[in-house]
């Protein structure tokens, strides 16, 4: 018997990294798999249906059941193809997991027009786009049964994007959004039965070998940094054991998960009426007390850019 008997599953961008890692986990535990990807290279470009169709026979392989869907994430009438397959291939939708993503670093003064969009397009619409046919479809089930659907929505942001990487200028506006996505969709969503959650994962994968490229120096070590260890954290929120998490945001990587937590206010001044500018000049201290005025240059932990990426 395994946790997701019975689920229906869809992970985007599953046929490397940690997306395989999640589509192979949910499999293990039962859930029947649409593995999404388009086979693309590291920032984006080309196209492959091979990478996915592997994932689908490794999982069969195992004994699982999984399909391949090759639709890119951003595009509005594939993302709403790849939630049907799942519909018209395994009778229902339970889980989502958005994962896929690309990375095009450059400093901003350096950025170009496409290297913004691709990258927002991939992640923002790329999360957007799925979640809006899904939810549709909850949204009409809930309505037909009257019961809530119990579905479970996992969204990819980083670390990056939480503590602000340099160098990452659309990247970071992306997974920063992705992060109060999980919070929007978790109130939009409730009342239909559905939670959202998001994580951050830490792996080595061809997005990270850079920063995290150290193996075990001994076999047999544990590889704090392998893709996989990121998947049962994942897999854990799509049980009934996380029914009642929802609109959180991860940190997960190697045996580490850290609860992350959003904005909020420090402190404030106020006036019966508008502020005039001489006033702001001695008033504005009060805001800050001790707290830094502007931030640290680089903040330790967070996810560095790409293996060919240029941050010059
Ligand atoms: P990866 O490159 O190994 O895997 C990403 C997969 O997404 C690839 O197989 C790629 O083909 C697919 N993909 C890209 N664009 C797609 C599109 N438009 N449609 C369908 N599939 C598409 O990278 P990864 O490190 O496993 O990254 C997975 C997710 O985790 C990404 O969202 C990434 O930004 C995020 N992330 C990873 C790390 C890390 O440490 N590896 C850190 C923070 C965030």
């Amino acid at each position: 018997m395994g946790r997701l008997d019975g689920k229906v599953a869809i992970v985007t961008g599953a046929a490397r990294g940690v997306g395989r890692g999640h589509a192979l986990l949910l499999a293990q535990e039962g859930a029947s798999v649409v593995v999404n990807d388009l086979g693309g290279e590291w920032d984006g470009s080309g196209a492959d249906q091979r990478p996915a169709q592997q994932v689908v026979e490794e999982i069969e392989a195992q004994g699982g059941t999984a399909v391949a869907n090759y639709d890119d994430v951003a595009d509005w009438e594939g993302g709403q193809r790849m939630i049907n397959q799942a519909i018209e291939t395994y009778g229902s939708l339970d889980i989502l997991i958005c994962n896929a993503g690309i990375l095009r670093d450059r400093m901003t003064f350096n950025m170009t027009e496409e290297e913004w969009d691709s990258v927002i397009r991939v992640h923002l619409k790329g999360h957007f786009v799925p979640l809006r046919w899904a939810a549709t479809y909850w949204r009409e089930k809930n309505k037909e049964t009257g019961q809530p659907v119990d579905a479970r929505v996992v969204l990819t942001s980083s670390e990056s994007g939480l503590f602000a990487n340099p160098g990452q200028l659309n990247y970071d506006a992306a997974k920063s959004g992705i992060a109060t996505m999980a919070v929007v969709l978790a109130r939009e969503l409730g009342r239909y039965g559905v939670t959202v959650n998001a994580i951050s994962p830490r792996a080595r994968t061809r997005l990270t070998e850079n920063t995290f490229g150290n193996r075990p120096s001994s076999e047999g070590d544990f590889d704090d940094r392998h893709p996989d260890n990121v998947a049962p954290w994942v897999v854990w929120l799509c049980t009934d054991a996380a029914a009642h998490l929802s609109g959180q945001n991860f940190v997960v990587g190697g045996g580490n998960v850290q609860l992350v937590s959003g904005w909020r206010v420090e402190n404030a001044i106020e006036s019966p009426q508008r502020w005039t500018l001489d006033e702001l000049d001695t008033k504005w201290q009060d805001l800050f007390g001790d707290l830094p005025t502007a931030p640290a240059p680089r903040r330790a932990g967070t996810v560095a850019p790409a293996p060919a990426a240029s941050t010059d």
